[in-house]
């Protein structure tokens, strides 16, 4: 999937204003697609070898290995993009439900299986605690009624002025999002089980389920409602598919085209400078690259007076992640697509991460097994598997380069006593991510997986604007913007770019 750039001067062809994207994760690629359907001239640099940026992908010793996102959530935000171009998703992608959701399995061994099935949960809550159905179910009309606000309704609006944020504010306290996602669960349920079953969705976004606000409880419906879906071939075919519309376009995917510059005329941006020296000039410039990285390394510190060096240096990132990816050669047929194997500690664990920036002797883990659902992403009589554990980014000063095999081989142990017995003896294919790869691969700010926390304090009007606060003609897309990380929140950032943009007519 290596894109060179085309000889001569870099930029597609053709009439319209050209917009510059830099990166190509998913936030960059959907605007990439949103750009192009609405006359642009669309030119995306990537830094690294291939497209995805944390959906780039592996391929080792016949294993196909998605690097990150493996959990599809609102495809409709897909399908979007597709019939934007006049295309049809499902001739491309091959979606494929995944139940049950997630296995969740104690430290004690305890299983409970988290599905969308309404009746399902309820029997399942029900066999770890009868008193907390009724609970249950008033956490998931809890969910549903922040969704209908916080998803339907705020989720690609633009937050660009202090009173939107008023305007919304009533709302907010109504539905109490003053309380943590913890909090809120507890409010509803008393075992302690079910409490981190039900509050660790905000992990999947970077968030500490103990200080991210409740507005992100509506995750929970947002699975119920749309299901959780897995792409036949791996994620990566879906960065495949958005590359091939934007070339059909007649957009360029440039890989290896790292920016080190915007180009600013006073506080205007009228391009970008590349690694190799060369200039792009642009019409507009999309930054797809982290928003702490972007302002703090790609801007000038004289052209920003919002996002300045020490606003940026004293935000709070979110945790970072430690990957094994692994290919077996025998089959492990009862481990499930998506298992999380908690650690004993749930609280304390989280605070080591989150506050004391600790690397602890304990863990809990999520264990992707794709050959479950697909059996192509591995050779025949194998599987393959990725397994991630939440740590501390890199303010935790751990030398990842001595820290990663000793931190492997625990993992490697706690999975063969629990889920994947004799592992190490039939691992034939190993690679390892960790905090500093997010840095020095990714340009993350403080090797952080999922860019700012997801507090309330860095969310909405607090979190970098998809239309520069400070400089013109700049606008922000992915999990370091509004709204926030993960697939369907880097998606609708792309989305609030129709509203923020000028139309191409208007360069004319
Ligand atoms: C291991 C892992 C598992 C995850 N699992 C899920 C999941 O199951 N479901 C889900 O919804 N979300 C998941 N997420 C979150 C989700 O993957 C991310 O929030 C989302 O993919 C980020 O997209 P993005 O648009 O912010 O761009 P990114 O993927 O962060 O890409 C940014 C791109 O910009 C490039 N870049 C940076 N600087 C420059 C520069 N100067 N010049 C040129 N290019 C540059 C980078 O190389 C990169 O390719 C996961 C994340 C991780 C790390």
């Amino acid at each position: 999937m290596t894109r060179t750039p085309p000889p001569g001067p870099l930029g597609p062809s053709g009439k319209g204003p050209h917009a510059v994207v830099i990166g190509s994760g998913f936030g960059g690629l959907a605007a990439a697609v949103r750009l192009g359907a609405r006359g642009y001239r669309v030119t995306v640099l990537e830094k690294l070898d291939a497209p995805g940026g944390r959906a780039y992908v592996y391929r080792q010793d016949g294993f196909t290995f998605d690097a990150g996102p493996t959990i599809v959530t609102a495809p409709f935000l897909f399908e979007d993009l597709w019939t934007l171009c006049g295309r049809r998703f499902s001739d491309d992608i091959d979606l494929r439900a995944v139940d049950p959701f997630y296995r969740i399995q104690f430290s004690t061994g305890e299983t409970f299986n988290y599905s969308g099935d309404a009746r399902a949960m309820r029997a399942e809550v029900g066999r770890f605690a009868p008193g907390d159905v009724k609970g249950y179910e008033d956490f998931m009309a809890a969910s549903e009624a922040i969704f209908r606000i916080g998803f339907e309704e705020l989720g690609h609006v633009p937050f660009e002025s202090w009173t939107d944020m008023v305007r919304v504010l009533p709302e907010l306290m109504r539905l109490e999002s003053w309380r943590t996602v913890y909090g809120l669960v507890a409010k509803y349920i008393r075992d302690p089980r079910l409490q981190t079953i039900l509050s660790f969705h905000p992990l999947l976004v970077g968030g500490n389920p103990f200080s991210t606000t409740s507005v992100y409880a509506l995750i929970a419906f947002l699975e119920r409602r749309w299901g959780v879906h897995y792409v036949m071939g791996g994620t990566n075919r879906l960065v495949q598919g958005l590359v091939n519309l934007i070339e059909g376009q007649g957009g360029i995917v440039c890989c290896g085209a790292e920016v080190k510059e915007i180009l600013l005329e006073k506080r205007r941006a009228w391009g970008v400078r590349l690694a190799s020296g060369e200039e792009l000039r642009a019409d507009i410039v999309v930054s797809n690259a982290d928003a702490a990285w972007t302002y703090r390394f790609l801007v000038p510190a004289e052209a920003r007076s919002r996002w300045t060096d020490k606003r940026i240096e004293r935000s709070r990132y979110s945790m970072s992640l430690f990957v094994w990816y692994f290919g077996t050669r025998r089959r492990y047929p009862d481990v499930a697509h998506h298992t999380l194997l908690l650690g004993p500690r749930y609280r304390e664990l989280l605070a080591d991460i989150f506050d004391r920036k600790i690397l602890a002797e304990d863990f809990s883990l999520y264990l992707h097994r794709p050959t479950a659902t697909d059996p192509s992403m591995a050779p025949e009589g194998c599987d393959a598997f990725y397994v991630l554990s939440p740590v501390p980014h890199l303010g935790s000063g751990t030398d990842w380069q001595s820290a990663a095999e000793p931190y492997r081989k625990k993992v490697a142990l706690a999975l063969s006593e629990t889920v994947l017995p004799g592992l190490e003896e039939v691992v034939v294919s190993s690679h390892m991510l960790t905090p500093q790869d997010f840095k020095d691969r990714l340009n993350s700010f403080q090797g952080a997986a999922f860019a700012m926390e997801p507090i309330l304090s860095q969310s909405a009007w607090f979190r970098p604007h998809n239309r520069s606060e400070d400089i013109d003609n700049l606008f922000l897309v992915g999990a370091g913007t509004h709204p926030g990380a993960g697939l369907p929140g880097v998606l609708s950032s792309a989305r609030i770019l129709d509203t923020v943009v000028p139309d191409a007519a208007s360069f004319v």
